[in-house]
């Protein structure tokens, strides 16, 4: 079977050269340890900052050696008191089509409860990114204006909906005329901008808010973010998840020139990491698997099936190719 491993370190957009595709035998597990079968990997923006030298809040991945997500598989063969043949688990995985993990490195999932792709997406990391982003940062009251970026995807589409739920007026920001229609007609944002096609963000923006924008969830950075900081009003707040738009550049960053606009509104700018919350994932499981069983928000994804097809479902994410979760089914 195969693995893929980081071949160099991308300058720029990752590309195919970024991956190389090494051929291994299936190992048998150890005491402890068990055989998985990878059903579905995971391919997120943070990990393009894993490819690159240097020290983030993960530790780079190392040239030559395989790449690894969030994953989830069955177990074929088991070592361990633990889990046994036949379970579904989640974990880090090695983008590998038989990995061998140590039993206490996955947690075991029920898969009657949700469809198991669900937990690298709503029911998992990203879905816990939004919910934390907009219950403990944005905090929207009732008619507040919460402005989404990267709106139609794994976290953003979740985080707008939240917003939703707890009376915000949302307003999306999204890079194609279907992600635009899904965000109004099926998430019911309120505005949505596709940003590539408008010549002012900052007058598209204006437009979307009249009243000003009071928190905004923002996934992309970069010039959208520098066009919507003037919006600010008083007291705003904004959670700064990402910045996917600057993952990839090579020359100078755009900004942040948002100091004065901060100053201006008094406004309060968190940046967070998921892992912040450990503590409190059960709680914001248990929410997110509430609000999707009463249909309070639906979810998304993008399933490219094919562990061949992994790298170049990573490479979409920064084409905007992914409508939703993007996911591979091996
Ligand atoms: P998405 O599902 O949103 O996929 C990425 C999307 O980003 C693309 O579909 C594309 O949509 C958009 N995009 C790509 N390049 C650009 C660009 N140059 N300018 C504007 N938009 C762009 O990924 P996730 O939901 O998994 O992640 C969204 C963000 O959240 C990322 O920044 C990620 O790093 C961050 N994140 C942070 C976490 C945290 O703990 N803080 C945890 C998880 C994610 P479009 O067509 O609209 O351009």
């Amino acid at each position: 079977h195969y693995q893929i491993l980081l071949a160099e370190r991308p300058e720029g957009t990752p590309t195919r050269d970024t991956f190389h595709f090494d051929r291994v035998s299936t190992a048998s597990p150890s005491s402890g340890e068990v055989l998985l079968k990878t059903l579905y990997l995971s391919v997120d923006p943070y990990m393009r900052g894993r490819m690159n030298e240097g020290k983030s809040y993960v530790p780079p991945f190392e040239l030559h050696e395989p790449i690894s997500g969030g994953g989830i598989g069955e177990v074929v063969e088991s070592q361990s008191s633990s889990l046994k043949e036949g379970d579904i688990v989640i974990g880090n995985l090695n983008w590998e089509e038989y990995p061998v993990v140590s039993a206490d490195a996955v947690r075991k999932i029920d898969p009657s409860l949700a469809p198991v792709s669900t937990h690298l997406g709503i029911l998992g990391m990203p879905g816990l990114t939004a919910y934390f982003g907009i219950n403990d940062i944005c905090r929207p009251k009732e008619g507040e204006t919460v402005v989404v970026s990267g709106a139609a995807g794994a976290v953003g589409s979740a985080a707008g909906q939240i917003a939703k739920i707890y009376g915000a007026r949302v307003v999306g920001i999204a890079g194609t005329d279907e992600k635009v229609r899904y965000l109004k007609e099926e998430l019911h944002f309120d505005e949505v901008i596709q940003y590539n096609t408008v010549e002012d963000m900052g007058a598209a923006l204006q437009e979307a808010c009249p009243d000003g924008v009071d928190a905004y969830f923002d996934n992309v950075g970069g010039p959208i973010s520098e066009a919507l900081y003037p919006l600010l009003n008083k007291y705003a707040r904004i959670a700064q998840c990402g910045a996917i738009s600057t993952y990839n550049s090579t020359g100078e960053d755009v900004g942040p020139r948002v100091q004065q606009y901060l100053v201006k509104a008094s406004a309060l700018m968190q940046g967070f990491i998921v892992g912040d919350f450990s503590s409190r994932f059960q709680e914001g499981s248990e929410k997110l698997a509430e609000w999707l069983q009463q249909g309070s928000i639906t979810y998304r994804e993008n399933v490219v099936e094919g562990f061949q097809q992994t790298p170049d479902a990573f490479i979409g994410l920064f084409k905007g190719e992914n409508l939703g979760k993007q996911i591979v089914k091996i």
